[in-house]
């Protein structure tokens, strides 16, 4: 077995790693998908393609590799065992946010020491009509707070920044929480008493309306779609998907599709998408249902729908 490439800032923490590992496995149990962090917050796994010539391919996992960030997550046991193994500096672990079956949105609220961000968002619930559910809390060593809601399957919930109110974060789709259990260089984080055993709570209508993406300025794809599935995008998100262990196939194929129809590829590479979710073993009509959600998802993201 080769020895993986460790950062040399970044010592193995096996007791730490150990329970890390656990804390994921108990997340991806609830059907959370995980990915091992170092100290620092960030993907353990160091790209495979760190090495690589300038102008290589973007990749997203297709290479077979793990050390893809977010695109490792998955929530199969053996897999997250795999990931843990090659990264035993890990402390900590990430949630992938956006994925099916929760759709997972984080409300990562900041505290400073002049003011408490919480009373942020309890001025935006009153400004906006809407309650902040009970929902799982994860607090932070440096005194924030994350709220763990679900979107709604069909609309993708992007990550952003002080958008809703100064210091209050979005973490959505490509982006990912760091779980409960996980330990950074300054400290733990773990579950607000009273709150681990919660599911988490569905996102107010209100608050989501103020977290979907602004509209697109025009739907410069449906004018501009290509027949053919037969070049180089359509066929790496077919390898993408292709490339998928168990605990990814469901992951990969909507991340995949929902890229597809982004890039009016959608209809063409319906058929290809799945036979190739098929090959990796996932039934036809779960196939078929996952591509159906992708493409609603993102015709219903911009005014000129198909
Ligand atoms: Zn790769």
């Amino acid at each position: 077995m080769a020895t993986p490439a460790r950062p040399p800032d970044q010592p193995p923490d096996r007791p730490t790693s150990t329970l890390a590992l656990a804390h994921a496995l108990s997340a991806a149990e609830r059907g959370l998908a995980v990915i091992p962090l170092s100290r620092t917050k960030l993907p353990a796994l160091r790209s495979p393609h760190h090495d690589d010539p300038a102008g290589s391919p973007v990749c997203h996992g297709e290479c077979g590799r793990p050390g893809h960030g977010v695109y490792d997550a998955t929530t199969d046991p053996a897999h997250i065992r795999h990931l843990f193994a090659a990264a035993p500096w890990a402390t900590g672990y990430g949630i992938a946010c956006g994925l099916p079956p929760h759709h997972l949105v984080g409300i990562d609220i900041d505290t400073k020491p002049d003011r408490s961000t919480s009373t942020a968002l309890r001025e935006l619930a009153l400004r906006h009509l809407f309650t902040i559910p009970d929902t799982v809390v994860v607090l932070t060593p440096s005194g924030g707070r994350h709220l763990w809601l679900t979107g709604p399957p069909d609309l993708v919930i992007p990550n952003s920044a002080s958008r809703l109110a100064p210091g209050i974060d979005v973490r959505g789709a490509g982006g990912y929480l760091v779980g409960p259990g996980s330990r950074s260089a300054h400290g733990a984080y773990r579950t607000a008493p009273g709150t681990a055993h919660l599911a988490p709570a569905p996102c107010p209508r209100a608050l989501l309306r103020l977290l979907a993406p602004p509209p697109a300025p025009h739907d410069r794809e449906a004018g501009n779609r290509r027949s053919s599935g037969s070049d180089s995008g359509g066929q790496g998100l077919i390898q993408f998907v292709l490339a998928a262990r168990e605990g990814q196939r469901n992951t990969r194929l909507f991340w995949a599709a929902c890229r597809a129809y982004e890039t009016g590829l959608g209809p063409t590479l319906t058929e290809p998408l799945t036979h190739a979710a098929r090959h990796t073993g996932l039934p036809e009509h779960e196939a078929r249902a996952t591509i159906a959600s992708a493409a609603r998802l993102i015709r219903g993201r911009g005014p000129a729908s198909i």
